[in-house]
Order: C-alpha cells, then sequence, then structure tokens
C-alpha cells in the first residue's frame, strides 16, 4: 500500500523509526544513516539504525554508532532488530534501492507497513517505497540527505553530529572528493563546514589510522598481486581467502583497495575479486565514459554506479579470474588499438 504523504507531514508527530542501509555498509550509508538518526532524535523521534552487517572501525568515531544494530552479530541483535522492525511506523531505507541490498533484512522489510522512505542516488531504482528522493546525479546519499533537510528548511537541526555524519558520506563517497564532484557538492560541503563539520577529524579518523599491517599488505597486493591484461585497459586483482588470512586482514583493510589500479595512465577498469566462503566477492571501478554498472549488471549479477559498481560469482577464484578477463575482452572500448583522447 502506498501512502501519499510527504515525510515532514508523517514526521509531525513522534514516531518510532527504524533506518535500514546496504549490507557491507560503506561510509555513505552508515554517514546517511547516522545523519537520520541524529536529525530525527532531535525531532523527538524514537529512532533506530539498523545496518545488515559490521562495518570498519575507521567510521565508527560519528556519535551513536555504539547504538548501532548490527543484524548478523549476535541473537540479541537479531531480536532487537527484529522487534524495532515490527514496531517501526516509518523506514528510511539509505544508499541502496534495491531490496535484495539488504540481505537478511529484506524479507522483514517487504512484510513491514511501516511509511517507507527511500533516499539514494544508485541507478535504476525500484519502487517499493511511499517517498523516493532518488538522484543518480548526487555524489552521494548523505548529499540527498543534506537536500531532503534543505528543502523541509530543518536548518536548525544541522548540529555537529549531523553535519559530521554528513560529510563522511560525501567525503568516502567521491573518494575524497575526486569523483562524482559539482559545484553544488562543494557548495554543500561549505555549508556543512560553515556549521561546524569536523573535515580535520574526519581525515584523520578515516585516512590517517590504518594499521601497520593494513598498510604493508596494501604493498603485497600492488606488488604481487595486482596485474595488469596485455591488450586491454583493465586491471585485475585477485585476493585469497589464504592470503587474507596470512596478512590477518580485518574488515574495511581493503576498501578503496580497488581504485589503486586507476591510477595508472592506460588502465580505464579495475576490478578486485576476493574470495569469500560461498562466493567471490567482485568490486568494479572505472574512469571516464566506460559504465561498470551495465557489465556487472550483464555478467555478475550486480549493479551499483557507472564508476563504481559490485557483484558475485560462485566458482572458485582461479575460474573467476578467468570470466572476468574473458568479459573484459568482449568490450571494445577497452581493447588499447581503441585509441582514446587522453
Ligand atoms: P563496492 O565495490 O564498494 O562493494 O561497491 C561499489 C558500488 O556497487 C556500491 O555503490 C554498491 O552499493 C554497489 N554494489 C556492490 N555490490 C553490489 C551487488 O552485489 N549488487 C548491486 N546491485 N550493487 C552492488
Ligand atoms: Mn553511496
Amino acid at each position: 500500500m502506498s501512502r501519499n504523504i510527504e515525510p515532514a507531514d508523517f514526521l509531525s508527530k513522534p514516531r518510532k523509526v527504524v533506518t535500514i542501509c546496504h549490507v557491507n555498509p560503506d561510509g555513505d550509508a552508515v554517514g546517511a544513516s547516522m545523519a537520520i538518526y541524529h536529525l530525527l532524535k532531535q525531532m523527538k523521534h524514537q529512532v533506530q539504525v539498523i545496518v545488515p552487517n559490521d562495518f570498519p572501525q575507521f567510521l565508527k568515531y560519528l556519535e551513536a554508532t555504539d547504538k548501532i544494530i548490527y543484524f548478523d552479530r549476535s541473537e540479541a541483535h537479531k531480536q532487537k532488530g527484529l522487534t524495532a522492525l515490527e514496531e517501526a511506523e516509518a523506514v528510511f531505507a539509505l544508499d541502496f534501492n534495491d531490496l535484495k541490498r539488504v540481505g537478511e533484512l529484506q524479507p522483514l522489510v517487504e512484510k513491514s507497513s511501516a511509511y517507507k522512505v527511500m533516499i539514494d542516488h544508485h541507478l535504476q531504482p525500484q519502487d517499493f517505497a511511499d517517498f523516493i528522493l532518488s538522484d543518480t546525479s548526487a555524489c552521494s546519499t548523505a548529499e540527498l540527505v543534506f537536500r531532503f533537510i534543505e528543502k523541509n528548511n530543518w536548518f536548525t537541526y544541522l548540529n555537529q553530529e549531523v553535519v559530521d555524519s554528513i560529510y563522511m558520506g560525501i567525503l568516502t563517497d567521491t573518494g575524497k572528493f575526486s569523483h562524482s564532484i559539482t559545484k553544488d557538492v562543494h557548495a554543500t560541503v561549505g555549508k556543512l563546514i560553515e556549521a561546524g563539520a569536523d573535515v580535520v577529524k574526519a581525515n584523520q579518523e578515516i585516512y590517517n589510522s590504518y594499521s601497520f599491517g593494513r598498510v604493508r599488505f596494501w604493498g603485497f597486493c600492488l606488488g604481487q598481486k595486482m596485474r595488469t591484461i596485455k591488450g586491454l585497459r583493465a586491471a585485475v586483482l585477485p585476493l585469497s581467502i589464504k592470503e587474507m588470512h596470512k596478512y590477518n586482514v580485518q574488515r574495511g583493510d581493503t576498501e578503496g583497495l580497488v581504485n589503486q589500479p586507476l591510477s595508472i595512465k592506460n588502465v580505464d577498469v579495475s576490478v578486485l575479486l576476493k574470495e569469500e566462503q560461498d562466493k567471490i566477492k567482485l568490486s568494479l571501478r572505472s574512469k571516464g565514459d566506460f559504465s561498470v554498472n551495465e557489465m556487472a549488471r550483464t555478467h555478475f549479477n550486480g549493479g551499483g554506479h557507472s564508476n563504481a559498481s559490485g557483484g558475485s560469482l560462485k566458482m572458485p577464484l582461479l575460474e573467476a579470474v578467468k570470466k572476468v578477463e574473458s568479459v573484459l575482452h568482449l568490450y571494445e572500448d577497452l581493447k588499447v588499438t581503441n585509441h582514446k583522447k587522453k
């Protein structure tokens, strides 16, 4: 049942609200969730942030991340999550647009009769919400949360916690202001800084708090695992469970790794293949007009953005590498003979 009511009207009295985001939450998913949490708390709503699974420690410096429910963490978390979802009057779906992306939460959200708000910037949105703020040209969901606040004239709620959360989403989803950048993004960031966003802390916590092991592990990946593919403007980087064990890789240690091969002049597409227990998780990145979203959708059961997508393959790692290479060979645009204006 779809309800034709604006979020501001629905939220005109205290409500029980739950926020959810995609599996393997990134800085944008966490930032947008915490921004909505801190915004609605000030309006006297009861808010519970639920994430399908854990996310990297370096995103936990935001206020109140210790109150998050991690749906897969324990029976206690699961029960709390189930109750919160059952009782929710409103559900905010943040940084995803297809319910397949929320893992085990999917049937619960489908079953929920709560008023649903989707705020998202991925391509090809599904129509499961009562109110949809979807803009694929936005750099991040966090930017759209800011737009949502502006639209509703909720400026008085732009406190430290809200602006720090939004800033984290924008900073991470733009790869430190290197892609999806428009003058509007900078204008928004200007307003966040004016409202007190702590940009020094964000940079320190997210990018300058790595372990020695993580930096060493990246050295191993770039030195020994990354391969460019002969005849193609592409690189692959396969990682086995064994290698990740050997380097004691922690959640978040591979975040951003897939972007590294793109810093090479003649590499337009980069694919990271990470072995998991039951599948190979793929991360795809591209430069310029080449769409890895199309590639991920067509060949790897995934999707995302034009320049950043993900997917998976259910086969052994070596086979998956071969499969990825054969898919890359299907694209004329990636052939080195195809001279590009650069
Ligand atoms: P990442 O490579 O960082 O995991 O994901 C890059 C982008 O692709 C993100 O925007 C993420 O939401 C999206 N993405 C990652 N994995 C999948 C997937 O399996 N399916 C879909 N539809 N999108 C994905
Ligand atoms: Mn995002």
